[in-house]
């Protein structure tokens, strides 16, 4: 799945992602009040949250707009986090658990606002489902909601099995948590269109522009092979592709492969037949599936981690096989697009956002949760730097571990965890 430098990778989304102009790379010197590494999510978020604030704002990015992550993912918007309420309750207590349950909820809000804000034209729609493969995640389901409606002030439907088959042509699930609230988008074209927003409101985007370099201290600067930015502060959002620029961030992070699949258009009656509302959806395994309808009628199908570099050998025929145990009647429907992706997962799978120095800071660690997450990442970042540092202190006060193994042996310690987990799936 290797593309040349400066194009998006081939994927459903860029072949249907609106068209925009190509931003020139930094050229010289130029002193802005913040520089951002980074243009998916977090780095656009934090850009038009600072700008609209009066502050001057560059963003660098060593490829395009969105073309990490933020341009390739299942387009899933979930409330939560990665690592769920109980784990961040063990971790805050239970009063800062519960306000992080609540911005959780707030950045699925400021995703929909700024959509209907700015005029983002990227396929919202309405509704996601988790769902129970089996009896023991009907247990596990059926907790989290009781645990949601009674402490956190969040009551789900759960639909069992008929009610689910309803909306669902699955064989496959027995129950499902479903939330009118989240939903699912075209990620790239909201990316685009929260770029283009960040422009409007004064934002300078370099495409392009990978930075080699970051000098640290009371000005900071951002150097790229060909121009740098003096900063005053620097905003890191570079995600699992941030190596080599900030060790003690990377060393925080597992960067894990998953692969998204798209196929041909099936029609509109097939589509409503697969998935009768629309909704997304995503199973509880730690090797999920997740999967939704596009506006033009495809599945889009997701699944599948590898903790390589390298796209596994067999990953059309896994991910075929993967679709049809979820929809057998697309036993001889092939993929049109098949792509991958980058997610950051942290140790305890809790978000990793905060500050390096007084002028240096960072949002990452969104564990597969960062499609709503990363904008208000952007918002509280922002804050921060404003001055606002209440809410970020939050987020500072989880402690992160290093995964083990350093650099050479992370990997390898990792599959054989994961291997373990995917275990755990098929047994009970
Ligand atoms: C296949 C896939 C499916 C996913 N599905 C979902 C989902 O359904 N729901 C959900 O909530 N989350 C999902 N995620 C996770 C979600 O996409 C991310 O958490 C989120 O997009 C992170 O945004 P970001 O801006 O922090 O990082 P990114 O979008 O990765 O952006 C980082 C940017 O930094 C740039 N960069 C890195 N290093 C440098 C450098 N040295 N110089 C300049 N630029 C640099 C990169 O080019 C990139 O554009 C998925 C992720 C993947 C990969």
């Amino acid at each position: 799945m290797n593309h040349p430098t400066g194009t998006y990778p081939a994927s459903w989304y860029a072949a249907t992602a609106h068209p925009a102009p190509e931003r020139p790379p930094l050229q010289g010197e130029q002193q802005v009040d913040v520089g951002i590494l980074g243009a998916g999510f977090t780095g656009l978020s934090t850009a038009l949250e600072l700008a609209r604030a009066g502050y001057r704002v560059a963003v660098l990015d060593a490829e395009r707009i969105g073309w990490g992550a933020s341009g390739r993912n299942g387009g899933q918007v979930i409330f939560g986090w990665g690592c769920g309420e109980s784990r961040l309750e063990g971790l805050l207590g239970e009063a800062d658990a519960r306000r992080m349950f609540d911005w959780s909820l707030e950045g699925v809000r400021l995703l929909r606002e700024r959509i209907a804000e700015h005029a983002i034209d990227c396929d919202w729609r309405d509704g996601h489902a988790h769902v129970a493969i089996k009896p023991r995640h009907i247990t596990e389901l059926k907790s989290w909601q009781a645990q949601l409606a009674e402490r956190y002030d969040y009551p789900l439907a759960w639909w069992d099995r008929e009610r689910l088959r309803a909306e669902l042509d699955s064989p496959r699930y027995i129950g499902a948590l479903f939330d009118p609230g989240s939903g699912h988008l075209h990620p790239l074209n909201y990316a685009l269109g929260l770029a283009r927003a960040a422009e409007a409101a004064g934002v300078q985007i370099f495409e392009r522009s990978p930075v080699i370099r970051l000098d640290r201290g009371a000005q900071p600067i951002l150097h790229s092979r060909s121009g740098a930015l003096r900063c005053r502060f620097v905003v890191l959002a570079g995600n699992a592709l941030i190596e080599g620029i900030a060790p003690e961030l990377h060393d925080k992070i597992m960067p894990v492969g998953t692969y998204v699949g798209a196929t041909a258009p099936l029609g509109a009656e097939t589509a409503r037949r697969l998935i009768g509302n629309d909704m997304a959806v995503a199973d509880i395994n730690w090797a999920l599936d997740y999967f939704r309808c596009s506006a033009d009628h495809r599945l889009l199908f997701g699944g599948r981690a590898s903790y390589s570099n390298l796209t596994p050998p067999n990953l059309r025929t896994v991910m075929r096989a993967r679709m049809r145990r979820v929809f057998p009647t697309l036993a001889d429907t092939d993929f049109e697009y098949l792509w991958g992706g980058v997610i950051d997962i942290s140790r305890n799978r809790a978000p990793h956002w905060g500050r390096l120095t007084d002028t240096i800071y960072f949002a990452q660690g969104f564990s597969g949760h960062g499609v709503a997450a990363s904008g208000l990442a952007g918002r509280i970042l922002a804050e921060a730097i404003r001055g606002q540092n209440e809410r970020l202190d939050v987020f500072a006060r989880i402690r992160h571990r290093d995964f083990p193994g350093g650099r050479a042996l992370r990997t390898p310690i990792l599959v054989a965890a994961m291997a373990w987990f995917k275990l755990r799936d098929a047994l009970w």
